[in-house]
């Protein structure tokens, strides 16, 4: 789901299916299993769809369809033991009671192989069985993937993309690099992570002997062992809004360079401008779990769950949409 005509769609989906349901002529099962909303994926995006669905279908939708109020069904199925379990397990408790409570099924411990024309088939992670139930519309939150055009931009990109940034490092086109020429924020990051303290000891050959350049085989070598160090953020958009800060402080820095590279003198440093490696800073989460209640994990350990964490959460998104900004 990445467009608002995603939204849409599925908004239709579910009107579609209680238009289904009222047909006359069916059977009580065959309502039933028109308005039985399978959502696949316990984390926070599967639950909060789950508790607004729930909310939409029995504040809304009851109103407009009452004969079928009684046959609506909502089933979160969820691999791991718990639902929500990147955060804290009192809250994973707090939101399967609530779910309990709100009469929405969860399922833990089962994956989907596939799902069918009317059925979705299960497969029950500790005995190895294998299951299906009669289901609706089905919804599947299992992560958040990339967005279609940059998928395509990264297809493009390739493998070609290294032999280009081997030629812009290789300022003095030897067909070589050298240590200097080597340096970049993120391996720096990298070093200092694996406690190296200089790249030299990133550009050990295959038999561990040390080199001072490398070519572009070697460079690929190198960046490949960084990439496999790197630890990869969530797909949040909080990390998402730091890499966009950074990456426009960055591009700033480099127009600067244009008209002045030898930057501003500085005490500590050598000078110029620095570009530092990009640091997430993880400021917490939340999780909305419906009827006016959420859930937040805030740094410290500092773990909140109801309504007043709903207040909380109002407030954190309404101080996100306004703010003063440098042009
Ligand atoms: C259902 C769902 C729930 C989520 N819930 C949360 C949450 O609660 N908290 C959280 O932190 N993260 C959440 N995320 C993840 C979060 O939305 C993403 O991590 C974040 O939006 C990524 O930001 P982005 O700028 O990289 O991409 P996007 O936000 O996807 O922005 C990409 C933009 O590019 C535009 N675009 C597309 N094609 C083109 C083109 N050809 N030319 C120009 N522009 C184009 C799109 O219209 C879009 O505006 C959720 C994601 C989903 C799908």
């Amino acid at each position: 789901m990445k467009e608002i005509e995603d939204a849409q769609k599925i908004r239709r989906t579910v009107i579609d299916c209680f238009e289904k349901a009222v047909l006359p002529g069916l059977t009580e099962e065959e309502r039933k299993t028109n308005l039985h909303f399978v959502v696949v994926g316990g984390g926070p995006t599967g639950i909060e769809f789950a508790a607004e669905l729930h909310y939409f279908v029995h504040e809304d939708l009851v109103n407009i369809y009452p004969s079928v109020k009684d046959l609506v069904n909502i089933t979160v199925i969820q691999s791991g033991d718990h639902i929500m379990n990147s955060f804290d397990e009192r809250i994973n408790s707090f939101a399967e009671q609530k779910f309990r409570r709100d009469g929405i099924q969860v399922l833990t411990g089962h994956c989907i192989p596939s799902v069918s024309d009317r059925l979705i088939n299960m497969k029950n992670k500790a005995t190895g069985s294998d299951d299906s139930m009669p289901r609706g519309m089905v919804v599947w939150s299992t992560g958040v993937g990339t967005h279609p055009v940059v998928k395509d931009f990264m297809e493009q990109v390739g493998q070609e993309d290294i032999s280009e940034m081997f030629k812009a490092t290789d300022k003095d086109n030897s067909g070589t690099l050298t240590i200097e020429e080597f340096q970049d924020p993120q391996v720096e990051l990298y070093l200092k992570n694996k406690h190296l303290f200089d790249v030299a000891s990133l550009l050990k050959d295959t038999d561990g002997s040390d080199r001072l350049e490398v070519d572009i085989e070697g460079f690929k070598l190198a960046l490949s062992h960084v990439d496999t160090q790197m630890k990869s953020h969530p797909a949040t958009a909080q990390v998402a809004t730091q890499q966009g800060a950074y990456l426009s402080r960055c591009f700033n820095i480099w127009e600067k360079r244009k008209d002045n590279p030898e930057g501003p003198r500085k005490f500590r440093s050598g000078g110029g401008h620095e570009v530092h490696p990009f640091r997430y800073r993880h400021l917490g989460q939340f999780a909305p779990l419906g009827g006016e209640q959420a859930a937040a994990e805030l740094p410290g350990d500092w773990v909140s769950m109801g309504h007043s964490t709903q207040w909380l959460w109002y407030s954190v998104y309404a101080s996100k949409l306004a703010g003063a900004h440098d042009p």
